[in-house]
């Protein structure tokens, strides 16, 4: 059923998705990475010396922050891979373009500069930027909020520097030291999602969150939810229709282990009358 599905994959041409990397989305790139980086320093600025930071917070907003980082960058590249098309009007060139070509031409990445890697998930980081420098920083629970929302959109930044770089071929020795130790994301570990269809290890920071989510089937679930709600098809817009559809088939095929017990029961149950007709004759 697996090959069956890849046979039918048809994705779009890398040229044409690379040329939609245009003018106006890299001056985008630059105020987005800009923007982030002012607000970002004026969040450390305001918590420097503040009585309610200490080790202890740091070192947990920072390690809680990557891991919400980890299930965001899941859940963003969830969404952009499964849902919507590089043709939609404002979001389809800047955001989900990329995520084609990736799936297409996944060395691409590796010739982006610094700008065009980072720049959308600063955009997406600006509003919760905004919000972590207007909270009061009053007391513990803010601080810790503040510092938590800080941590995940400075991972959320670095996730695709990491995605790049587990897309290196020969990465300098330092970043394959943390790669080994699983640190960052691994390269071995990310090739999981990269095998078509292209339907489970979305999380790019570290993918520490892989393992657990796929154990609860949170994606195949999320889908259900969303096609029963809307009726899209999911990853039509990736893999093209012919191989959504089988790949939606073989999951609902696969999805009910319930089914398949009492299958599995049903035929045991009619088991004795075929043995029985096919004694005599034995
Ligand atoms: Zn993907
Ligand atoms: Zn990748």
């Amino acid at each position: 059923m697996k090959n069956n599905v890849t046979n039918k994959v048809r994705q779009q041409d890398a040229k044409v998705l690379a040329q939609g990397y245009t003018r106006a989305i890299r001056l985008m790139d630059i105020a987005s990475i800009v923007t982030f980086l002012a607000l970002e320093g004026t969040l450390v600025y305001q918590l420097w010396g503040n009585p309610h930071v200490g080790p202890w917070l740091v070192l947990s907003v920072v390690l809680l922050g990557y891991l919400m980082a980890d299930f965001v960058s899941g859940f963003v590249h969830w969404m952009a891979d499964t849902w919507g098309s590089a043709n939609m009007p404002a979001i389809g060139k800047a955001f989900v373009r990329p995520f084609r070509e990736h799936h297409v031409d996944e060395k691409a990445i590796t010739r982006h500069d610094f700008i065009e890697t980072n720049g959308n998930n600063c955009l997406i980081s600006i509003p919760v930027a905004i919000m972590c420098v207007a909270m009061p920083h009053t007391s513990t629970a803010w601080v810790f909020l503040a510092g938590s929302l800080g941590s995940m959109i400075f991972w959320v930044m670095a996730t695709n520097q990491f995605h790049k770089w587990s897309h290196l071929d020969n990465p300098p020795a330092l970043i394959s030291f943390f790669q080994r130790v699983h640190l960052i994301l691994p390269p071995a570990h990310h090739q999981i999602h990269h095998t078509a269809p292209y339907n489970k290890y979305y999380c790019i920071t570290v993918g520490w969150l892989n393992k657990p989510l796929a154990m609860i089937a949170f994606f195949p679930t999320m889908e259900r939810i969303v096609t029963w709600a809307t009726g899209l098809l999911p990853r039509q817009d990736d893999i093209g229709t012919e191989a959504a559809t089988a790949l939606l088939a073989s999951e609902v095929g696969g999805e009910a282990p319930v089914v398949q017990a009492a299958k599995a029961l049903l035929e045991r149950t009619e088991e004795p009358e075929s043995i029985s007709s096919a004694r005599p004759s034995a």
